[in-house]
C-alpha cells in the first residue's frame, strides 16, 4: 500500500465525516445526534464532523422508520456516498420501525431501503450512545481496511445493546 493511500485511511479513522438523514422520525432522534454534536458532548474532540452533503460523508446517521416517501430520497443519498461508506440506524424506529411499524405509510427500518452497518438501540438512543455507535463504526472501517474491502464480512450489521446506567454527569 502506498503512502498516500495510507495517509486517506489514516485520516478515515481518525476524522470521520458524518451526516445525518431524517427519514420520518418523531425529531427526538434528531435532537440527541445534535445534542451529541454540542460542546456538552464534543464529538469533535475525536474528530468525528457533520457534514451538510452526503458526498462527504463516510458514515451516514439515519432516524426514524422509513415512510413510502422517503424511502427513495434515502437510497440516493447513500448512493451519493462514496465508498467506503457505513450506516447508523437509530433507535427503535431504525431497526424494524418501532412505534409506527406496519402503518400504511412505513416500510419500517432502514435496512429494507439501505444496508446497515449499526444499529443503535433505545427511544430515542442518548448522545452518548450514539458516540458509542460512531466508534462501533470506526472499528469497522478499521477491520474492512485490514481485508482490504468490505466484502469479507456479510453485511452483518452490529448491534449497540442500550448502556443502562448513565454515565457520571460531567462537571467543568
Ligand atoms: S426511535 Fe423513538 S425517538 Fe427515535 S424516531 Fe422512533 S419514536 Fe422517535
Amino acid at each position: 500500500m502506498g503512502l498516500s493511500q495510507r495517509l486517506v485511511n489514516w485520516a478515515r479513522i481518525k476524522s470521520p465525516w458524518i451526516t445525518l438523514f431524517n427519514s420520518g422520525a418523531c425529531n427526538a432522534c434528531d435532537i440527541e445526534v445534535i445534542a451529541a454534536l454540542t460542546p456538552r458532548f464534543d464529538v469533535e474532540r475525536f474528530g468525528i464532523l457533520a457534514q451538510g452533503s452526503p458526498r462527504h460523508a463516510d458514515i451516514l446517521i439515519v432516524t426514524g422508520p422509513v415512510t413510502k416517501k422517503q424511502a427513495p430520497r434515502l437510497r440516493r443519498i447513500w448512493e451519493q456516498m462514496p465508498e467506503p461508506k457505513y450506516v447508523i440506524a437509530m433507535g427503535a424506529c431504525g431497526a424494524s420501525g418501532g412505534v409506527f411499524r406496519g402503518l400504511y405509510h412505513v416500510v419500517d427500518g432502514v435496512e429494507n431501503v439501505i444496508p446497515v452497518d449499526v444499529f443503535v438501540a433505545g427511544c430515542p438512543p442518548r448522545p452518548d450512545e450514539i458516540i458509542n455507535a460512531v466508534v462501533a463504526c470506526l472499528g469497522l472501517v478499521k477491520e474492512d481496511l485490514a481485508h482490504g474491502g468490505k466484502e469479507w464480512r456479510q453485511k452483518k450489521p452490529t448491534v449497540i445493546p442500550r448502556v443502562e446506567t448513565p454515565p457520571k454527569e460531567v462537571t467543568a
